[in-house]
């Protein structure tokens, strides 16, 4: 077989499968309103849960960086692309969580690849929740180490697995907020668990953090656990992008030893970290957007019952509304965006096989008439329900 067969071949499995992705450019606005050919769309696919994608202290903050220490980093954060401002959001970062330390990374993708790749070796085993993202996943599947996966959400199925014995270590892995269901891990239990074992644990609290507990500090704060590392993306609630690795002080200095992505990567910009270091302050100050948000899911929730529609138990920002065929997802998104809603379908693999859906993310940004807007619309496409 040749490239050009082997690459014809795979689009056209995925063709037949319903499965093809496309992007779509869009001509601005990614807050409550998406703009494309010209017309406007309510946006119930980002995942930018407080709005600060587009507030203006973060603008600004990015604005004045840039004036002030230009627009690119020039290097690693080995060489010279770690700035003072990095340090500065660095410590707040770790005095916000109670951590020693926090390393930032360009991205949550490169973060848990990184953390992964250089923590684990040849006679260690992960184990992952089934629902884990696919950076974690992957990067597990491309490690040395043994991964098994545990059914979600379940510590008994996590204890199975941790009580086989083993030569070297174990890290166990989940999500704070998982983020295609919406629902929660219980952190607690699982961190008993681990720690009874000796493994430690890893949460990835991309879809927690700034929206759940205290002053937006997340899920591991809400439930009262400190794991081992914890991993913080800016790509949702903090309406920017990176990520940052908290831990302790001897895990960060080996991570700096052996992070690849860390070393051979440049490193996010100064005036990026000057827009993050606003965005925290409005996380931290951000009660009213969090109450915000929580009345437009309550809205969401008590709306989508009196209206019979096939809900989940999530009670965070993401709302999936399951389909299960990947063709009728889509029609079912295809009929929205008529009515001027933009909503994503999701479909395997970034989901089981048979569980398409819908995933509707609902923010601070939106108004109440919003939500009623996308219940009548929803309540108007027949769909089929997947048991
Ligand atoms: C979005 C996401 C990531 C990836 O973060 P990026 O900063 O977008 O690369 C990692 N883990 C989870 C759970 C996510 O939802």
């Amino acid at each position: 077989m040749s490239w050009s067969e082997r690459i014809s071949n795979a689009l056209e499995e995925r063709h037949a499968a319903s499965a093809f992705r496309q992007r779509q450019a869009n001509a601005g606005g990614n807050g409550r309103w998406l703009e494309q050919n010209g017309q406007r769309y309510l946006n119930f696919s980002g995942n930018d849960y407080l709005g600060l994608s587009q507030h203006p202290a973060l603008i600004a903050a990015w604005q004045q960086g840039a004036a002030r220490y230009g627009v690119g980093s020039g290097g690693s954060g080995h060489v010279t692309g770690f700035s003072t401002v990095h340090q500065q959001f660095e410590q707040q970062l770790a005095d916000w969580q109670g951590y020693s330390r926090a390393l930032l990374f360009i991205s949550g993708f490169a973060a848990n690849q990184a953390v992964l790749a250089a923590m684990m070796q040849a006679d260690d085993r992960i184990l992952a929740d089934k629902l884990s993202h696919a950076s974690l996943l992957e990067a597990a599947v491309q490690s040395p180490a043994q991964l098994r996966r545990f059914a979600h959400n379940q510590p008994q199925a996590l204890a199975r697995l941790l009580e086989k014995p083993l030569t070297g270590e174990t890290l166990t892995v989940t999500e704070g907020v998982f983020s295609m269901d919406g629902d929660t891990a219980p952190l607690n239990d699982l961190h008993n668990l681990a720690r009874k074992h000796g493994s430690w644990l890893l949460v990835d609290d991309a879809h927690g953090i700034g929206v759940v507990g205290e002053q937006g500090r997340g899920s591991c704060w809400q439930q009262g656990v400190k794991p081992e590392l914890l991993v913080l993306t800016f790509g949702k609630a903090f309406g920017c992008s990176g990520a940052a690795v908290l831990c302790d002080e001897a895990t960060a200095d080996y991570l700096l030893q052996f992070a690849r992505h860390l070393i051979y990567s440049t490193a996010m910009p100064a005036a990026q970290v000057c827009a993050l270091q606003a965005a925290l302050t409005c996380i931290q100050q951000g009660d009213d957007l969090r109450d915000k948000l929580a009345a437009n899911i309550a809205r969401f929730k008590t709306g989508g019952r009196q209206l019979g529609l096939a809900l989940t138990p999530s009670t965070s920002a993401i709302q999936p509304v399951m389909i299960g065929e990947n063709q009728a997802a889509l029609d079912v998104a295809q009929r929205l965006r008529e009515q001027q809603l933009w909503v994503s379908a999701i479909r395997p693999p970034t989901v089981p096989p048979g569980s398409a859906r819908l995933r509707l993310t609902l923010t601070a940004a939106h108004q109440p008439e919003d939500i009623d807007i996308l219940l009548e619309s929803l309540n108007g496409c027949s769909y089929r329900v997947s048991e």
